[in-house]
């Protein structure tokens, strides 16, 4: 980034927000946006991803492009979820600097301001920080605050606790994170291996603006999963630990049954529903141990077979007329 006094012209913030079914809110979401950018000393574009809605995204998208230059809208062919979403944002992005946010108001745009400032302080990644969540169930923060706890110990690279996916990124961590090109996607993971200098802002998550979580329980599930087995090997070793675990309490079993039959006079004498318990405790091990082995293999073969991560259907008339709608990335992007 240059700095601000050798500059003629106001840097170029892109704000990425991925939208699906988000029809409800996606006008209220624009307007707080467009309220909060007039007090920032910069130029903005807005692009808002359409990660395959059913509902009016589309076209709320395109009625906004339309009216406003600095909006732009992707269209994905299908729901390819969140964090591919946010991928194909980055890649549309021109700015010097990338703000990723939800589309239901509960990354307040307000906040962009102490980022853009910290940013211009020379950060390269500037990550919100959640104090407090509001508006979500006791289950979910409960699965959270465990997930943030678990992912702390196996990381082999710390991930900064109750930080999510709003964060500002200057326009080289987005370009080192684009040629990244695995599928699993865990960006804020990815955006904290990359390294650069990296700083937090706080605040308290509101609730959703309108509408309800687009986050299955599934697709909560294969995040955290990701999360997890994208950047540790720990599970793994687990089966390791088990097998270890299991041989020192047979070996205790056998000398326990040798000395039984020693007392009682003759081998008989030890409980067959041991033996059945000790089959059960093993069969089961060994299939959490398959289980865990075929979690990785299936994300090895999803790494080989190398498939798009997303698929671009469609831009907004006011993106780049050369934009090959099959193709991941724009071509500007495609030189970095
Ligand atoms: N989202 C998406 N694709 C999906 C699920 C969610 O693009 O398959 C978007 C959604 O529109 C929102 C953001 O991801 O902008 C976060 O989703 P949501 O607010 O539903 O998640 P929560 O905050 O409940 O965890
Ligand atoms: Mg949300």
């Amino acid at each position: 980034m240059l700095p601000t006094r050798l500059r003629t012209q106001k840097p170029l913030v892109s704000l990425v927000m991925p939208c699906f079914n988000e029809a409800e809110v996606l006008p209220m979401t624009y307007g707080r946006l467009i309220e909060a950018a007039n007090h920032w000393d910069v130029a903005i574009e807005i692009i808002l991803v359409d990660d395959g809605s059913q509902d009016e995204t589309w076209t709320t998208i395109d009625r906004l492009a339309r009216r406003d230059p600095r909006v732009r809208g992707v269209r994905l062919s299908r729901n390819f979820g969140h964090q591919a979403a946010l991928g194909a944002g980055l890649s549309a992005a021109r700015g010097e600097a990338i703000v990723t946010l939800d589309a239901d108001l509960q990354d307040p745009p307000e906040l962009i301001a102490s980022m853009i400032d910290k940013w211009q302080d020379g950060f390269d990644v500037v990550y919100a920080q959640r104090n407090r969540r509001e508006g979500e169930t006791l289950a979910k923060r409960a699965a959270c605050a465990l997930f943030y706890r678990l992912l702390d110990r196996v990381n082999q690279v710390p991930i900064p606790r109750d930080t999510g996916d709003f964060a500002l990124l200057d326009a080289r961590v987005a370009r080192t994170l684009l040629r990244f090109r695995e599928h699993a996607l865990f960006w804020r993971g990815l955006r904290c291996w990359s390294g650069f200098r990296h700083t937090a802002v706080h605040f308290d998550r509101p609730g959703r603006a309108g509408g309800r979580t687009k986050y299955t329980l599934s697709k909560l599930f294969g995040l955290a999963s990701d999360g997890l087995l994208s950047f540790s090997t720990l599970p793994l070793r687990l089966a390791l630990f088990l097998g270890l675990g299991f041989l020192g309490l047979t070996l205790l079993a056998v000398m326990i049954a040798a000395l039984w039959s020693m007392v009682h006079a003759g081998p008989t004498a030890w409980p067959i529903s041991g033996s059945v318990l000790t089959t059960l405790v093993l069969g089961s091990t060994q299939l959490i141990c398959l289980g865990i082995m075929g979690e990785y293999l299936n994300r090895i073969y999803d790494e080989v077979r190398d498939r798009p991560r997303w698929i671009v259907e469609q831009t907004t008339p006011a993106a780049s007329p050369q934009w090959n709608a099959a193709d991941e990335q724009p071509p500007a992007r495609m030189a970095g």
